[in-house]
């Protein structure tokens, strides 16, 4: 199965992506990651992109399509991916058909997590990363079992460096204006599902995993 995950920054994608994948035997492709992973080892694409991501706004898609074109390449891909925050425009969007047209694949759903901006804005102010594994936690509404240490890997939790408030707003205006018109462009191709974010997060996987049952029964 190759599935697009959706929706605007703090819905829930990576918290998502995680059970997802491990449900679906998916591989996670997140650009987000990508980015500060190599941000993180400090090469020269990190440092490019980190400019462009302390701002909120979107990497340049010379960067970005080089990168997502190499990761979707490789043999392990094959089994299945999960795509998390990418494509984020429809020039992205575009440039994914080409690239799956290229690779013999296709995409079997695109599911957006629907998030009223007050709640986004409360998930991103409280989020907290996972140093090591990049596991996700909320300060409040999943905290985990030791303060500031990571369940899975007892690796240390940070904030990102974008999830301040002033930043918070920019990417949510950037994601209003470039990432939001993608909707229509996979609706009109029949392949968008909405699902309602503003669950629980285990009540919004059930509602995601019984929509991807039903697909991966169709296939
Ligand atoms: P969030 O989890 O808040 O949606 P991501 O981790 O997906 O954010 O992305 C963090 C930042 O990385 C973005 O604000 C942007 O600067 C950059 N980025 C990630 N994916 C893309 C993309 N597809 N195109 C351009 N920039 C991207
Ligand atoms: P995205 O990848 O879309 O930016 P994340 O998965 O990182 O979003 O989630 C953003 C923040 O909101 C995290 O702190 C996460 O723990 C929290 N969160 C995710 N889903 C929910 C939910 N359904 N209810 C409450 N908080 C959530
Ligand atoms: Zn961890």
């Amino acid at each position: 199965m190759f599935i697009i995950l959706m929706g605007p920054p703090g819905a829930g994608k990576g918290t998502q992506a995680e059970k997802l994948t491990k449900e679906f035997a998916l591989i996670h492709v997140s650009t987000g990651d990508i980015f500060r992973n190599a941000v993180k080892e400090g090469t020269e694409m990190g440092k490019k992109a980190k400019e462009y991501m302390d701002k909120g706004e979107l990497v340049p898609d010379e960067i970005v399509l080089g990168i997502v074109k190499e990761r979707l390449s490789k043999p392990d891909c094959k089994a299945g991916v999960l795509l998390d925050g990418f494509p984020r425009t429809i020039e992205q969007a575009e440039a994914l058909d080409e690239v799956l047209e290229d690779l013999k694949m296709k995409i079997d759903a695109v599911i957006n997590i629907d998030v009223s901006e007050e709640e986004l804005i409360a998930r991103l102010t409280g989020r907290r990363v996972c140093r090591n594994c990049g596991a996700t936690y909320h300060i409040k509404f999943n905290p985990p079992k030791v303060r500031n240490i990571c369940d899975h890997c007892s690796g240390e939790l940070y904030q990102r460096s974008d999830d301040t408030i002033d930043t918070v707003k920019e990417r949510l205006n950037i994601y209003n204006k470039q990432t939001l018109p993608m909707v229509d462009y996979y609706e009109r191709k029949g392949m968008y599902k909405s699902a309602d974010g503003s669950r629980e997060i285990d009540q919004v996987f059930a509602d995601i995993a019984a929509y991807l049952q039903n697909k991966e029964d169709e296939i």
